[in-house]
């Protein structure tokens, strides 16, 4: 047999029409739409594409969108950022990275209410970062929710996507063993786990055909070689009874959704604030 890819697509369908559900009934119920601010600056290409992408989301569940796009060459400093972020009225707010140099979004986000950091960047902000919460929302969607007696290795230590996966992994009972860039003999690691998370940006750093028969294999990577977007998983055709999320159509399209998610989350923070943040 060889590598089976999982269906995300169709999971996060499932998963977007909910959160379109969860917007109606709030506003059949007499609130105001919920509303997302994105901080742009810069013409970094893949954000423009981002950007775009966060929007038509929005748009498509019913969430309003307020664009600050400030082109390359305009001058914003990092007080000019800091009004920003503080005088925007809305629900959630991202400032979509990367950012032109010298400027720290995570200064200007300590000018807003954390409860509106629905990127989850801030200590205490009550979200989980988009990619993990996608992960984590995937798993439980294929019945992998619960990791009690089971192992897992989260490859890469990064503080948007790594870290807080293998730390929400163990909050849900999995056994967690983390790889970086100086773990030595990195596929020795695969052996008895059940699920990897490879959150690198190398193609083939998870040679499928060492992944043991049966283990779920989460593909954060972005790669491109030859111009084609890849992930971090190499050698699927020749893999035995892998299972892998796709790249693309993966992971990209769980983070998406998890943004909704979030936006939604800090939306009915306003009328269920005793709900638990
Ligand atoms: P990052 O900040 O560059 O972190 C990469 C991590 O990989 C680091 O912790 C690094 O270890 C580790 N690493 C590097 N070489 C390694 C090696 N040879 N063996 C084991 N670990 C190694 O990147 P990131 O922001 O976490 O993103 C990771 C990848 O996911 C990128 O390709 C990014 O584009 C992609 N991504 C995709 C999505 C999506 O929505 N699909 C979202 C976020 C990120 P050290 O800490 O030791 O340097």
């Amino acid at each position: 047999m060889g590598t089976e890819f999982y269906d995300v697509k169709s999971f996060v369908k499932r998963w977007k029409a909910e959160i379109k559900k969860e917007v109606d009934d709030g506003i059949a119920s007499g609130h105001k739409k919920p509303s997302l601010t994105i901080v742009q600056i810069g013409d970094n290409p893949a954000s423009n594409k981002y950007v775009d992408n966060k929007i038509k989301d929005c748009k498509e569940v019913g969430i309003f969108v307020d664009l600050y796009r400030i082109p390359e060459g305009s001058y914003i400093d990092q007080g000019g950022l800091n009004n920003l972020v503080y005088n925007c009225e809305t629900d959630g707010i991202i400032i979509q990275l990367p950012v032109p140099e010298g400027l720290k979004p995570i200064d200007a986000l300590w000018y807003t209410d954390p409860k509106k950091d629905v990127d989850g960047f801030m200590p205490g902000s009550g979200y989980i970062p988009a990619t993990t919460l996608g992960i984590i929302k995937f798993l439980d969607s294929v019945g992998l929710g619960d990791g009690s007696g089971k192992n897992a290795l989260v490859i890469g230590r990064s503080l948007i996507v790594g870290k807080p996966t293998a730390r929400q992994l163990l909050d849900r009972n999995w056994t967690v063993e983390i790889a970086h860039s100086r773990t030595e003999d990195l596929w020795k690691h695969f052996a008895g786990k059940h699920l990897i998370v490879s959150a690198v940006g190398r193609h083939g750093i998870v040679d499928l055909r060492q992944v043991p028969a049966g283990c779920t294999v989460v593909d954060v990577g972005i790669n491109f070689v030859d111009g084609k977007m890849v992930g971090d998983c190499a050698h699927a055709d020749e893999a035995v009874n892998a299972k892998v999320t796709p790249v693309p159509g993966g992971v990209g399209l769980l983070t998406r959704a998890a943004l909704l998610e979030n936006v939604v989350k800090a939306w009915k923070a306003q009328w269920e604030p005793e709900k638990e943040w």
